[in-house]
């Protein structure tokens, strides 16, 4: 079988050329004679790899030289109880915006630790939009202000950064890291997990103001101190060393492609690509507010629910997979992250648009 368009959330689309040198790589790395899978982590190679890996993240994304980038486990949601444990140092309750299920997910966990002031929701319109800052209630002694800039179930993304003046802002990136250039100074700290638009999964990146870490919460395991992995540079255990190594081939062909703007450049071409095909027609419905249209994760439902399960089928017979919506939304969702190409994209508006001919 060739490949098909995988469409999925995450563990999402890799870039071919990605997988192609993992695979010529793959036993022998660079003629040493060992998969990386094989090297130890301390080796001068393994360290190398994630020196280099960093360097590019670095580079691609702009991070300034106060900021740690830490290689970590545990998936974002382990950010979620992550961030308050270390970020809270001394105060009583932290900012978050509420804009969907992840933001919940982290909510819940931060409570955990302390109080926990929701500076705005929409949950009032079924998580279809973000609220605007105007209405967003921040509390000057807040320990940092948490927000979703991409809620990947609800399709909704928000292309503003907040304005906390001292307060440090916090966000979970994990759908919309690298898929366009963001002012990293801005923020205290940024999270993600990796399988969305990273590499594989079983890697989390955290870039973190370094002024910010060393203060946890009475009984934070070492494992979860942001401070132990920022001075043992990420090793202070075993890191995921395969998926450092992918992550690093992911920044290398993003750079080849002319970073971060360009990538922007190609993910508005995609998003209005199926933008444009739901908004030509009452058959399909995109939920979510103009403003806040996700260029990541893109969910509409069909008129009629009742033809999701012959949409799907035709859309596997054109090699088109993974658009079930998910379980809490329903529907579809095509996830568009940077390495699905604009040809997979048209030809799901293609398909889509003959879907509509034969049963509208
Ligand atoms: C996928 C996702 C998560 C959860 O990530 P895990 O790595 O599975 O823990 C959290 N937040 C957002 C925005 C996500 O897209």
């Amino acid at each position: 079988m060739e490949r098909i368009y995988n469409f999925s959330a995450g563990p999402a689309v890799l870039p071919r050329e990605v997988l192609e040198q993992a695979q010529e790589e793959l036993v022998n790395w660079q003629g040493c004679g060992m998969s990386v899978m094989e090297m130890s982590h301390r080796g001068k190679e393994f360290m190398g790899i994630a020196a280099q890996a960093e360097a590019d993240l670095r580079e691609l994304m702009g991070i300034p030289a106060n900021y740690k980038v830490l290689f970590l486990q545990g998936g974002a949601s382990s950010q979620f109880a992550m961030v308050p444990m270390n970020l809270l140092r001394g105060k009583k309750s932290a900012d978050y915006l509420n804009t969907g299920e992840w933001s919940k997910k982290a909510i819940k966990e931060a409570k955990r630790y302390g109080a926990v002031n929701v500076v705005a929701s929409s949950e009032d319109k079924n998580f279809s939009y973000a609220p605007t800052q105007d209405q967003w209630k921040l509390d000057q002694d807040a320990a940092y202000v948490h927000y979703t800039p991409n809620e990947t179930i609800g399709g909704v993304e928000i292309f503003w950064t907040p304005e906390t003046g001292n307060v440090p802002l916090v966000a979970d990136m994990s759908s919309n890291i690298l898929s366009r250039p963001m002012d990293v100074s801005k923020f205290g700290l940024i999270y993600a997990g990796a399988q969305k638009n990273i590499g594989p999964a079983g890697l989390t990146i955290v870039i973190v103001r370094e002024d910010l870490i060393g203060e946890t919460v009475a009984g934070t395991p070492t494992m979860f101190d942001y401070k132990i992995h920022a001075d043992n540079e990420s090793m202070y255990n075993t890191p995921p060393t395969y998926g450092i190594y992918v992550a690093g081939l992911v920044f290398k062909w993003l750079k080849e492609k002319g970073g971060l703007k360009a990538m922007e450049q190609h993910n508005l071409a995609k998003a209005s690509v199926l933008y444009d095909c739901l908004d030509g027609t009452d058959f399909y419905h995109c939920p979510t507010a103009r403003d806040n249209r996700s260029l990541m994760n893109v969910p509409f439902t069909l008129k009629d629910a009742a033809l999701d399960e012959a949409f799907l089928k035709g859309a596997k017979a054109h090699g088109l997979l993974q658009l079930k919506g998910h379980r809490s939304v329903g529907g579809m969702r095509a996830s568009i992250y940077n390495a699905m190409p604009i040809e997979g994209v048209q030809l799901l508006a293609e398909y889509m648009k003959s879907f509509e001919k034969s049963h509208g």
